[in-house]
């Protein structure tokens, strides 16, 4: 699954991992589990085909399931399905009316006799249901008169059991088929092969869908609905793309290398993609990221690129194609055999979405994305003491950060100390010796001691079963006389239960007048001193090169050093993080004019932007200066964030003027959004009138439209708050209803009735306006809407999938002092 990027569109164009450098807090859409240890299983559950049927009008499921099962030990005396809110209309065993009883979450079915081991049964239910979870209904209605109808379900984590009555729970896989019946005009997606698609007389069609390869429950899906599909193959392998009608456009651009991901990690991996169809849909308001469900991923719309807006992005939607295709291997060909080894599923797939960044559009882009990863980890203190193996699942924010990022980074150091070589070995055993079963990380270890004959016990307990990472205290002197530079390492985490003394290697780079040396190193101790040969005073001191160790670092350098390694440092990372420290340098023209030079002639546009971002920290007119300088550069992304931190510099009086210009000017939609929201920021004397004007504008994906609105939330003038309250109202585009509900609840805080608008929006009937709504509550801190947040968090199952909104939410609230 990937993180719902459920944000505003000036965020969510940047692509979801960057999302933290927009400042919103993003809380994923994974209600986990309760269940933290896998189940004892009574049976095996060997297949199961599903028919379904809709009644839209009155958003009902009615269901018919056939379930082989087989029983694992003597004397199971009845079958237990999960089961949620299904009204069970009549059961069979072996074509035989059989006793069942409801508890709330389960279905139990009496056998006649007690079965012995590996006794088979057919289970047949009837069954209907409107489901809370699990299957989501999208139609049009009076407000969305035009919206597409569509039927799609979501399974991850336990979701399947409010539409199938079944065994659900990820130790177990099955064979499956998956019949749907719908209007004729509706086309349907699911796992595994197409069978066929038949007329029934009553005007409908019936579509089947079967799998042989067996599947974890979570991963069963059912898609349904007016959608558009184009169709292509890859080596003989059926290809789908289907996005809502009227989103055709965006197939093109937003699906064009999905055929060159699926060579990559087929050949790297040396098993070929083994799904028997690729399929892909984009569906509207839906409740995750990407759902990487088996053959058959699901999307969301807000992720599809524009044709228009294309060129502008550096990455298209590849970072979650990528990650959802790398879970067709890691996650679906072997699953996680409990929540607790997620990071088996999330860590490959986001190691995977960096591993084609790297391949696809080079080294330096995986690098840095890397290293924003690592300042993300660090930033989130509470993921520090827990392991990426865990069974606490109370509290999203204390393990998403781990299983995700976390989990990418260490997979990324196995690579670094394996090689590529034993690494990618490692990776085939993995797959081929656990292909199509469930695993613990107990399995990967093994596999890669078995193919890379390394043992890699001490990495897993450091990384893996044990918690946090190196936090460094660095100190270097330079001993003229002896021509010598001195290394002074501490490593300054608290040793805890699960947090120790870290032991790894890197390497120092050190810089003389005459060259750069570099040094291989072995840290393993608590605090530790090394000395290095030098032929003259050291220009740089790079503590790990290259930046290939997980860690957080405290070196204080000086600014002529920093500005040295910025200007020469070899690697990406070592080039940002002069930057970065260099924005905390106040005051220093050797700063400014090092940020500047790298804000406009860094060969790598990450490093460029990390210089901007730095010269926004240190203000002020010089840094302004620079900045502007740099906002003609060649690409969009980066001129873009120049246009944001200009936002930083309120005190210039000529910057509306240049501002309202790009607003218009540039040749890039995006940056011109990105003025209209400093704009804002600034609160420049005639931005009302421009930001009033560009919300009527025409722009593709309403680009400049929802800055607009955006752009009103700093600018604090209560003029917008009626242009605020009918764009966040029913009817307008979710998109814009966002943005809008973001920015309406930055205004005139003290205005209960604004907050009570918000508080509507916490029963719309859409996912993305209830998020967004309970996200500005959070942020607008009337300490009146915790009441209503903490009932909503309490009302159990129907708001699940917003659980971890709410917990962000509530936490900021309660966090702040009490209300004045
Ligand atoms: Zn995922």
């Amino acid at each position: 699954m990937n993180l719902s990027p459920n944000l505003s569109r000036r965020c969510r164009t940047i692509t979801c991992w960057a999302l933290i450098s927009c400042g919103v807090a993003i809380a994923p859409a994974r209600g986990l589990a309760d269940e933290p240890y896998a189940r004892s299983r009574d049976y095996d559950l060997q297949d199961i085909r599903t028919h379904l049927w809709f009644d839209v009008a009155e958003r009902e499921v009615r269901g018919e399931v056939t379930e082989s099962v087989a029983a694992l030990r003597d004397g199971v005396s009845d079958f237990q399905l999960d089961s949620v809110d299904l009204k069970i209309e009549s059961v069979t065993v072996d074509g035989k009316e059989a006793k069942f009883t409801l508890t709330p979450k389960t279905l139990v079915i009496a056998l006649d006799r007690p079965a012995s081991r590996g006794e088979r049964h057919e289970l047949l239910i009837r069954y209907a249901g409107q489901p809370k979870r699990g299957l989501y209904f999208i139609l049009p209605d009076k407000s969305y008169p035009e919206q597409p109808e569509e039927v799609w379900t979501q399974g991850e984590a336990e979701d399947t059991r409010y539409y199938i009555p079944l065994y659900d729970y990820p130790n177990d896989r099955t064979s499956s088929e998956m019949v749907l019946t719908v209007p004729a005009k509706w086309i349907t997606v699911s796992n595994g092969t197409l069978v066929s698609v038949k007329d029934d007389a009553d005007g409908t069609k019936t579509w089947d869908w079967k799998q042989s390869g067996p599947l974890s429950t979570y991963l069963l899906t059912a898609v349904a609905g007016d959608f558009v599909e184009h169709e292509d193959t890859w080596r003989g392998i059926p290809l789908r793309f289907m996005v809502p009608r009227g989103e055709e456009s965006k197939i093109e651009p937003t699906f064009a290398r999905t055929k060159e991901m699926l060579d990559l990690y087929s050949n790297v991996l040396g098993v070929p993609y083994p799904w028997p169809q690729y399929a892909q849909t984009a569906v509207d308001d839906f409740v995750a990221g990407g759902m990487e469900n088996t053959s058959a991923t699901t999307l969301s719309v807000r992720d599809l690129v524009h044709p228009k807006l294309a060129a502008e992005s550096r990455f298209g939607d590849d970072v979650i194609l990528s990650h959802e295709l790398a879970h067709q291997w890691f996650g679906d060909l072997v699953t996680c055999k409990d929540w607790a080894n997620l990071w088996l599923n999330e860590g490959f797939a986001t190691f995977f979405e960096h591993y084609w960044i790297e391949r696809h559009y080079g080294g330096d882009e995986a690098d840095y994305r890397f290293w924003q990863d690592q300042r993300r980890w660090i930033a989130q203190r509470r993921l520090f003491s827990v392991p990426l193996e865990t069974r606490d699942f109370d509290d999203s924010t204390k393990y998403d950060g781990n299983v995700y990022g976390k989990a990418g980074w260490v997979i990324h150091m196995l690579r670094e100390q394996l090689g590529d070589e034993g690494f990618f070995r490692g990776l085939h055993q993995y797959l081929v010796a656990n292909r199509g079963q469930n695993v613990v990380a107990a399995d990967l270890q093994k596999a890669i001691e078995q193919a890379a004959s390394v043992n890699v016990d001490k990495f897993f307990d450091q990384w893996v079963y044990g918690a946090g990472a190196p936090q460094f205290h660095v100190d270097y002197t330079y001993d003229a006389a002896a021509r010598q530079v001195a290394l002074d390492v501490t490593q300054t985490q608290k040793p805890e239960e699960l947090v120790g003394v870290f032991d790894v290697p890197m390497e120092i780079e050190i810089a003389t007048a005459s060259g750069a040396h570099t040094y291989p190193i072995e840290i393993s101790k608590a605090t530790q001193s090394f000395e290095f040969p030098v032929d003259g005073p050291p220009l740089m001191v790079v503590f790990d090169k290259g930046d290939r160790i997980l860690k957080s670092v405290e070196f204080r350098k000086d600014p002529a050093l920093l500005a040295y390694q910025l200007k020469h440092g070899e690697t990406v990372p070592d080039r940002a993080d002069a930057a970065f420290a260099l924005g905390a340098v106040k005051d220093n023209p050797v700063a400014i004019t090092a940020l500047g030079d790298a804000a406009q002639h860094d060969p790598f546009w990450g490093v460029r932007v990390e210089a901007l971002r730095s010269l926004g920290r240190i203000g002020g007119t010089e840094s302004e200066i620079q900045v502007t300088a740099a906002a003609n550069d060649e690409r969009p992304w980066v001129r873009e964030v120049a246009v944001r931190v200009l936002g930083n510099f309120k005190q210039d009086p000529t910057l509306g003027s240049r501002l309202t210009s790009l607003s218009s000017s540039d040749s890039a939609y995006r940056v011109r959004a990105a003025a209209l929201v400093s704009l804002g920021q600034i609160k420049a004397p005639n931005a009302f009138d421009v930001l009033a004007a560009a919300v009527n504008s025409d722009s593709p994906d309403a680009i400049l439209r929802d800055a607009a609105l955006d752009g009103f939330g700093p600018l604090d003038d209560a003029r917008a708050v009626p242009i605020l309250a009918e764009w966040s109202a029913a009817g307008k585009p979710l998109a814009s209803r966002q943005d809008a509900i973001g920015a309406i609840a930055e205004l005139d805080k003290k205005n209960g009735a604004i907050t009570q608008t918000l508080l509507s929006y916490l029963h719309d009937p859409h996912f993305d306006v209830r998020t967004a709504a309970i996200l500005a509550l959070g942020a607008r801190g009337d300490a009146t809407a915790i009441a209503p947040l903490d009932e909503m968090r309490k009302a159990g199952d129907s708001t699940m999938a917003e659980a971890p909104y709410l917990d962000t939410a509530l936490r900021i609230l309660r966090a702040q002092p009490a209300a004045k």
